[in-house]
């Protein structure tokens, strides 16, 4: 099970609404997607919505349910399916086109094989491995879209339809990138309802808005959000501060088992099916597109540093990032500068200050 500590911590749970005269706060937690959701909100903001949307978003996409359509799809190598599955699969897909395959939708034997958060703590061989890799091609799974007619209200209507085809053995996994749809989702009910502040954290994946009531208190706007040290995950290395944004971190130390004094984390090199040995010991990436910002905070950590920085260079995508290397330097991208408190008190592997470089 996922380890429940989240990876960006909030500095203040409660928000000031504007909702009526009189100031609540209220925190609403539920476990989903294998994680710990909390959101912070007006207290007749619509909970229970969102709690519904991610569980059913997790019923649709999730590798394990025998019920959901990526499992029809990974057990049959083809599955009608929903328009959001079909969405995120999509870009999921093009994301590993982007990526050069550093995030890998079809990672599904490899993450079975290792098999992280099991507590069985094995290792795999070098021949399992190999076996688990031919199935990874990302190129062999597709969606198609066609019309139909189809009665509705208004008499004869065209009506969408999605079916995934898949390669025989390729098992998809949308892990790394479907918190990230719940997340937008459930950020643009909650500012399509009116609410006016509010904190919605998936995990690792955070969306806020407005401002908190700490923030509100000392007269500041905004939400203060940690960024939490991968050498000691009870500190952060700093905060970003954001008054609307939407923030995904994935890290190494997340969750692992370690075996003869090794650590095997749940982040993988597509190209060699092993935990990423990249120097980006956790990757945090700022998007208005949460689909976007959960899929490349993983594959971030997969190229390291020096791919990062060429791949953001390209300018494939809108994102700003902030990354923590293994040798205790914070990498952080311009604007993510321009809203970031180090902590002076945080400390690297070597027991030294973190030093931070921008990136052009
Ligand atoms: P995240 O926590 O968002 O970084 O996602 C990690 C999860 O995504 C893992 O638990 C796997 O289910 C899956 N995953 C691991 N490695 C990759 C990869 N290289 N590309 C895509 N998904 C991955
Ligand atoms: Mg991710």
């Amino acid at each position: 099970m996922k380890k429940l500590f989240c990876i960006l911590m909030l500095f203040s749970a409660l928000v000031v609404c504007s909702c009526s005269d009189v100031y609540r706060y209220t925190d609403y937690s539920f476990f989903a997607m294998d994680t710990v959701i909390t959101v912070t909100a007006c207290e007749n903001a619509d909970f229970e919505g969102i709690e519904q949307a991610a569980k059913q978003t997790e019923r649709l996409m999730s590798r394990t349910d025998s019920q959901s359509e990526i499992y029809k799809l990974n057990a049959e190598n083809t599955a009608s399916l929903s328009q959001p599955t079909a969405y995120v699969l999509e870009k999921a897909l093009e994301i590993s086109v982007a990526t050069d395959g550093a995030f890998n939708p079809c990672i599904g034997t490899v993450v079975s094989l290792w098999d992280i958060t099991s507590g069985k703590n094995i290792v795999p061989d070098d021949e399992e491995i190999e076996q688990a890799l031919k199935y990874t091609d990302a190129s062999k799974t597709d969606v198609k879209n066609r019309f139909v007619a189809e009665y509705g209200t208004y008499g004869k209507q065209a009506v969408e339809k999605f079916e995934a085809v898949s390669e025989e053995g390729i098992q998809v996994d949308l892990g790394g990138i479907a918190k990230g749809y719940s997340l937008q989702q459930a950020y643009e009910k909650l500012k399509q309802d009116g609410e006016e502040n509010f904190c919605i954290s998936f995990g690792g994946n955070v969306a806020v808005y407005g401002t908190s009531e700490a923030n509100a208190k000392s007269k500041q706007k905004g939400w203060r959000v940690g960024i939490t040290n991968p050498f000691d995950t009870e500190e952060i290395v700093g905060t970003l501060l954001l008054e609307d944004g939407i923030v995904s971190v994935s890290g190494k130390y997340e969750r692992f088992f370690e075996k003869d004094g090794k650590k095997y984390h749940h982040i993988f090199d597509p190209k060699t099916g092993k935990p990423s040995q990249s120097d980006i010991e956790s990757a945090a990436v700022m998007c208005s597109d949460g689909v976007v910002a959960d899929a490349l905070s993983t594959a971030l950590v997969v190229m390291g540093s020096e791919r990062a920085k060429e791949f953001y260079g390209k300018n494939l995508y809108d994102f700003q990032y902030i990354a923590v290397t293994t040798d205790g330097k914070i990498l952080i991208s311009q604007e993510i500068y321009d809203i970031f408190t180090l902590n002076e008190q945080a400390k690297n592997s070597n027991n030294k200050k973190f030093t931070v470089e921008k990136i052009s």
